[in-house]
């Protein structure tokens, strides 16, 4: 496996705090493949490696922007993504028990590592994904596809008789059939 942009070298946090700006396209973090959405610009933030005894902490701020398809009317959906990064690592083979942690640590990410380094590129990718939403729409208010002639609601009305008021949550079904989530 070839490195990330965010393997350290443990060596280095354990002589001391690691502060690393983050600026790196989609393609660098495997961001720039996935079915449906699109990261069309790059990830910036920053990241703090800490070790807190053989246990390491990343913490931090990442943002990008992506484009996908609104399930309601089907145009672009484009927002921010803004995702807050707490990971914790424990030293592979390490007798403490993660579950012994107290409360404060609860809403970290636990995972294991082992070696003289460390790429949580699989983590911080997962957090990413993780603020992406499911069923993106172009605008919260969006009034989606007329059910019958398929017009876009938000751009002009329609006159087909609308047999019964269609909750969003049929709309959104109706949408979402031929849409495969994975
Ligand atoms: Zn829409
Ligand atoms: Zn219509």
């Amino acid at each position: 496996m070839t490195q990330s942009p965010f393997a350290i070298d443990i060596e280095k946090v354990r002589q001391g705090k690691v502060e690393m700006q983050v600026h790196e396209k989609p393609a660098a973090l495997e961001l720039a493949d996935i079915e449906g959405v699109t990261l069309d610009q790059p990830v910036t933030g920053h990241l703090t490696y800490s070790m807190s005894g053989s246990d390491i902490i990343i913490q931090g701020n990442l943002s990008t922007h992506y484009c996908s398809t609104c399930v309601r009317c089907l145009e672009p959906a484009c927002a921010d993504v803004n995702t807050k990064i707490r990971l914790f690592f424990l030293a592979k083979g390490d007798k403490d028990d993660p579950t012994a942690f107290d409360e404060e640590v609860e809403d970290l990410d636990v995972d294991y590592y082992s070696g003289e380094l460390l790429d949580p590129l699989p983590q911080i990718r997962d957090a990413i994904l993780l603020e992406i939403p499911v069923l993106p729409v172009c605008s919260e208010d969006c009034k989606g596809l007329c059910p019958q002639c398929g017009v876009n609601h938000n751009k002009q009305s329609c006159n087909c008789q609308q047999p019964e008021i269609v909750t969003e949550h049929d709309a959104w079904k109706n949408k979402l059939k031929g849409f495969k989530l994975e």
